[in-house]
């Protein structure tokens, strides 16, 4: 048995990993593995771009496992979607924890860990202490019935869960029904106080996470313990973020509040249980003063305090403090009053905290401001929300998260207009020094101005784009307009759609568009047009990946999460370049803060926003080294705007022409090369 000292290196232990899952040699997936290894030598951060097939999961895993074993420490992974985290923990690592056992000595251990909102509160459920339904279903009878039958739903399914984590509860359960059965971190009671603590589905999640060598979990929680301050994770040194394109946005979610008259009637009603009745009374005024005013508010950004606001804020605050000092300390020992005295605190807790925050929000001037405030319409029965979020978090991630660990970020898109700047700049890494060459394939660049040091790296993709991809720019085309799709829109997707014989993923940048496209082609084609909501989204790409003939119109979502490997999927076309909407809040105040600075904004915000969301889209048509295909852009400003030049250097380099011509006899090709023959 080898010591920990003397363990085999990290490119031998991948040729065994590879090995015994069947694979072959992959030389990004060696270069990625050497660069992890090499970036936990040294404790550089690093930042590796590659492709989709390049196997980086293992490149990082095999080198991770390796260093926690070697010295006794936990490394944490994070990802942003389930269904990467899925592959991690039930194919990955399992495969893993085998085939490394020998060359490490032992079997390296694994664990997944998530916020305490994700799995469901024994206490809770025990003791009966659900919140009345929130905003919309206060006042909606069919909500409300809705919910309490998931709720039974979800009683019946605590005796057959294990693990009493959400994500394992099939169908799922909306997300006022899982409030019910869960609290946050801050709501819970704490393991020693708990009278369901030993059972506790959280606290043993948490265990076994503090025992094993590698824990898997998700950027928020990542975000939670980074910024918090309380630990959340157990003690680690190496942090890896897979799908780290999505960190900025998943940690701006953790950080941004919400305020609506209905959090404070229910953190009102709370109190009511455990203070003075006049006290509760009188957040209850405070909330339905902020409602009343929040009506009259304009939706939108608010780049300045809203003179009513301000004093309704003001009654607010004071109001939930007065109750917070109404419940004193600590002395009951009943558990009820507890839970009770946890559940009003986290509520009044949340209420005062947010009301600060918001009525700090326009201390300084709009070059400086940290926090971004905006207001959104009602929406059915919900009221309006204020919202109050964090114009950046380069600053928080990197006093809180690279001064801590050493951090890996990994993706396939992390190059934008043909390098790692803007993404750098958005985690609050250093860019490029100016005049410092773009990272080539296979070559690690190292950033040696000042701030934390990293490296990257573009280990590139087994795919071969130029030979196996066509970039079509429809520049005979108008450019999109403000009402819907133009005709000539339609009537090009038609022809392409009866071309490629369906095989068509259309990605559009609104819903409006995609039911457009669907009700208008669906009258003008026989072959199936699937449209994003009309059945669960997992559904509509199973039977997209089954029927060849198919094709899949949809929306954000789609733009990030279908894989669908083979002759299914021979098209991607996008309407147009998804910059974020004018009235984006958060968007256009971080353009406006760029520009006040006296950079470019449209360029470091819009355009990079869109680049990526251009390169995860498109990067939907290749996903196996035999897939074949076009992806067909009808925004024409691609081909023509000045801009398009680096929206452009942000994609794979495909073979690209602008003749419609050319785009539809080669899918005619692919489409006649994938049907099954007739029979004679
Ligand atoms: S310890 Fe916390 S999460 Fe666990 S059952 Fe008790 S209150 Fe619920």
């Amino acid at each position: 048995m080898p010591s920990t000292t003397d363990l085999p290196g990290v490119t031998e232990l991948l040729a065994t990993a590879v090995g015994a899952v069947g694979g072959a040699e992959r030389p990004g997936q060696v270069a990625m593995a050497e660069a992890v290894a090499r970036a936990i030598r040294t404790g550089d951060h690093l930042a590796v771009q590659a492709g989709t097939g390049t196997g980086k999961s293992l490149a990082y895993l095999v080198p991770a496992l390796r260093h926690a074993v070697e010295t006794e420490s936990t490394v944490v992974v994070s990802t942003a979607t389930i269904a990467l985290q899925r592959q991690l923990i039930d194919r990955d690592l399992p495969r893993l924890e085998k085939a490394l056992a020998k060359p490490l000595g032992r079997r390296p251990t694994f664990a997944i860990l998530k916020g305490r909102r994700n799995y469901l509160c024994l206490h809770k459920i025990d003791s009966g202490f659900e919140d009345e339904p929130e905003d919309a279903a206060l006042f909606d009878p069919f909500a409300i019935s809705r919910i309490g039958r998931e709720v039974t739903r979800v009683r019946e399914w605590v005796s057959d869960t294990e693990t009493g984590d959400r994500d394992e509860l099939v169908p799922g359960v909306s997300e006022q029904a899982w409030r019910q059965v869960s609290v946050s971190a801050r709501e819970c009671l704490g393991k020693a106080r708990c009278p369901m603590g030993t059972d506790c589905f959280a606290e043993k999640a948490r265990e076994e996470a503090g025992r094993a060598d590698l824990i898997v979990t998700n950027h928020a929680l990542l975000a939670i313990d980074a910024l918090q301050g309380y630990q959340v994770l157990p003690e680690h040194d190496l942090v890896i973020v897979d799908e780290a394109h999505d960190l900025v946005d998943r940690v701006t979610s953790v950080a941004t509040a919400e305020l609506t008259s209905g959090t404070v009637t229910m953190a009102a009603r709370r109190a009511g249980r455990v203070v003075d009745q006049e006290l509760a009374d009188r957040l209850l005024e405070a909330g339905d003063g902020l409602g009343m005013i929040m009506e009259d508010l304009p939706s939108g950004r608010l780049d300045e305090m809203p003179r009513p606001l301000a004093g309704s804020l003001a009654a607010l605050r004071d109001a939930a403090h007065a109750c917070v000092t109404g419940l004193g300390s600590e002395k009951s020992g009943d558990v009820d009053v507890q839970t009770a005295r946890k559940l009003a605190l986290s509520q009044l807790e949340e209420v005062h905290d947010t009301t600060v925050r918001l009525l700090g929000a326009w201390d300084a001037d709009t070059a400086n401001r940290r926090d971004v405030v905006w207001r959104t319409e009602p929406h059915g029965n919900r009221p309006p929300a204020l919202y109050v979020a964090p114009l950046g978090v380069a600053g928080l991630l990197r006093d809180r998260l690279f001064a801590r660990n050493t951090t890996i970020l990994t993706s396939a898109t992390l190059t934008l207009g043909g390098n790692f700047d803007s993404m750098a700049r958005s985690w609050g890494l250093p860019a490029e020094q100016e005049g410092a060459s773009s990272p080539t394939e296979g070559a690690a660049t190292e950033k040696s101005v000042e701030g934390p040091r990293w490296t990257a790296l573009d280990v590139g993709s087994p795919f071969d784009h130029a030979r196996h991809g066509i970039l079509y720019l429809a520049k005979h085309l108008p450019p999109p307009g403000r009402d819907g799709l133009p005709p000539s829109y339609l009537d090009e997707i038609g022809e392409l759609m009866a071309a490629a014989g369906g095989r068509t993923l259309g990605l559009f940048s609104s819903m409006r568009a995609a039911k457009q496209a669907t009700e208008e082609l669906r009258k003008r084609t026989d072959l199936e047009i699937l449209c994003q909501g009309e059945d669960s989204t997992a559904l509509l790409v199973r039977k997209f990946a089954e029927d060849e003939a198919s094709c899949l119109f949809g929306t954000l979502s789609l733009w990030q999460g279908v894989d669908v490997p083979g002759p299914s999927l021979q098209l991607v076309v996008v309407d147009r370049i998804p910059f974020p909407r004018p009235d984006d809040p958060l968007a256009s105040a971080r353009q406006r803060a760029v520009e006040a600075r006296g950079g470019n904004g449209f360029l470091s915000v819009a355009a990079t926003h869109a680049a990526l969301l251009l390169a995860q889209g498109t990067g939907r048509l290749l996903r196996s080294t035999t897939d074949r295909g076009v992806i067909a852009i009808l925004d024409p400003r691609l081909a023509t705007a000045r801009y398009g030049g680096f929206l452009r250097s942000s994609l794979p380099s495909y073979w690209t022409t602008t003749d419609p011509a050319v785009v539809r006899a080669a899918l005619t090709r692919l489409d006649a090369a994938s049907s099954p023959k007739e029979s004679a």
